[in-house]
């Protein structure tokens, strides 16, 4: 019998999402583990390092990584797992561009480290001791990998060949990409493997849209009766579904809640978050500056809001100090 295609899944700096995305295909997972030959998976299986390392160079048919770069040790893996690999698909949006993680992109390490550390709330720690890179213990070296000061996409690390989108992926778009990639029909490289339209077109309250949404305020979810009809962003709710690839089927607008971007931008948007105030922005009614600035003062969270999943693809990626 020939051997089944060996496929490796990593993750990085990310919530464990992705991992239960995989777990989420239900008993299509059974189709999945009767094709390939699963040869990583930390998540699941007892995998080291050192078996992947001893596989020869591009023998892993597709590697699926999901999760930011934050770590050394990240790096390490990717880098490995590159080499090891005939296919890298960045899998979630926290690979494809930075997601969660890439929010403290706002902050420097140090601060980071003295928040967690020392002054965060419920924190007891005295003598402010932190974690070490090298330290010793009964003779032994214990190491740890070093925090990197920026979080990254994994196409900022490696070269990657196709994305899946999502915060996670939904059990539709990876089904269809393992389906493509054991059949061979895959799309050109550097697609991400997912509708390149606007959410909005495939949203169930889309006819509800006005062309024109003059807005007079932004409201919060809790601050609002939501009409499970009509389009989120005339309620003055933000619904990233202007800005965001299709693919998900409109999960979110359809549940009652606005979407947040997790899809990540469509091929024709740079820059997720920049679009969608460009585009959106303009509705707003009154042409006063005080007027505008107390429309704005509705989104208490500007850079959670519309990079809340892409601030290291965000064009101006980091706060400088
Ligand atoms: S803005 Fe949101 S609610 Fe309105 S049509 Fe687009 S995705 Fe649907
Ligand atoms: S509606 Fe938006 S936030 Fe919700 S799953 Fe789809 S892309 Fe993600």
């Amino acid at each position: 019998m020939p051997d089944k295609p060996k496929v490796a899944f990593y993750w990085c700096a990310s919530c464990g999402g992705c991992e239960e995305a995989v777990v989420d295909l239900a008993e299509d997972i059974l189709k999945v583990v009767e094709a390939v030959d699963i040869v990583l998976w930390p998540v699941a299986m007892d995998f080291k390092k050192t078996d992947v390392e001893a596989r020869s160079d591009k023998s892993i048919v597709a590697a699926f990584i999901n999760g930011a770069i934050r770590t050394s040790e990240q790096e390490e893996w990717v880098r490995l797992l590159r080499r090891k690999s005939q296919v890298v698909v960045s899998f979630g949006a926290c690979a494809n561009s930075g997601g969660i993680p890439a929010l403290a992109n706002q902050f420097k390490k140090e601060d980071i480290l003295k928040f967690v550390y020392e002054d965060a709330p419920g924190i007891d720690n005295p003598k402010k001791t932190r974690p070490q890179l090298e330290s010793q213990d009964e003779g032994r070296t214990l190491t740890l990998p070093e925090l990197r000061a920026m979080v990254r996409s994994l196409d900022q690390v490696i070269d990657v060949d196709y994305y899946l989108p999502g915060c996670p992926p939904t059990p539709k778009i990876i089904m269809a990409a393992v389906g493509a990639l054991l059949s061979g029909k895959l799309p050109t490289r550097g697609a991400v493997l997912s509708p390149d339209v606007a959410l909005c077109e495939e949203c169930p309250r889309k006819d509800s849209k006005p062309a024109d949404l003059a807005l007079t305020e932004f409201k919060r979810p809790h601050q609002v009766q939501i009409d499970p009809e009509k389009c989120l962003l005339a309620q003055g709710l933000i619904c990233m579904g202007p800005a965001t690839r299709g693919g998900c089927e409109a999960l979110c607008p359809a549940g009652n809640m606005a979407c947040t971007g997790c899809f990540g931008p469509t091929s024709r948007v740079k820059d997720q978050g920049a679009k969608f105030v460009s585009s959106v922005f303009s509705n707003i009614v009154s042409k006063e500056e005080k007027e505008i600035d107390s429309v704005l003062d509705g989104i208490p969270d500007p850079i959670g809001t519309f990079y809340r999943y892409g601030l290291s693809k965000c064009l101006l990626r980091r706060k400088l100090n």
